[in-house]
């Protein structure tokens, strides 16, 4: 079993909704368990012209290899709608795997840990809710210092009771 970290997101069509659902999909995924689930975090896209997005960090133990995760994973995206019409453009669900274990994994497909988690506060702050401050990634850096150098500016921690 490897502890892994989803990034999820939504900007289309009831984005609390959607990811409520796919954590309920994460959970039934094979050879896994559900360990956590962070807060829920508005903020506006980082593209101008689309609606805010809600982000969250979901933690996993799973016994899946990583191409096989990213499959479940699209096939959950595409369960709940996902087009994808442009890049980077508006969505019902994205689901990213920012961390597998301490793997660093450069495939045509699968680039981990996400090229770009350490940019985004919309990963990082609902990661650090799961993972200790401590956790290296891969390369060396520890979570604490990617907070550091990535400040809470433009996040709204929404209630999800
Ligand atoms: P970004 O990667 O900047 O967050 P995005 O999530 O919108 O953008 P997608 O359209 O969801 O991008 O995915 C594009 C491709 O990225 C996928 O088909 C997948 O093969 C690839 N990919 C590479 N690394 C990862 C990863 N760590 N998690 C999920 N997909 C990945
Ligand atoms: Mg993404
Ligand atoms: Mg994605």
């Amino acid at each position: 079993m490897e502890r892994i970290y989803i990034g999820m997101g939504s900007n289309l069509a009831a984005p609390v909704q959607q990811l409520r659902s796919a954590v309920q999909a994460l959970a039934l995924l094979p050879g896994t368990t559900l360990v956590g689930v962070s807060a829920f975090y508005q903020s506006d896209s980082l593209l101008p012209g689309q609606p805010r997005y809600t982000n969250a960090v979901a933690a996993l133990e799973s016994s899946l290899a990583p191409l096989a995760l990213l499959d479940a994973l699209q096939a959950i995206e595409n369960g709940q709608g996902r087009e994808r019409l442009e890049r980077w453009g508006p969505r019902t669900l994205d689901l990213d795997i920012l961390l597998f274990g301490d793997r660093l994994i450069d495939e045509p497909r699968l680039k981990v840990p996400h090229y770009q988690m350490h940019l985004r506060a919309f990963v990082l702050y609902p990661l650090a809710e799961l993972a200790p401050a401590e956790l290296q990634l891969p390369g060396g850096r520890t979570l604490e210092e990617l907070l550091t150098a990535c400040p809470f500016v433009g996040l709204e921690r929404i209630p999800t009771a």
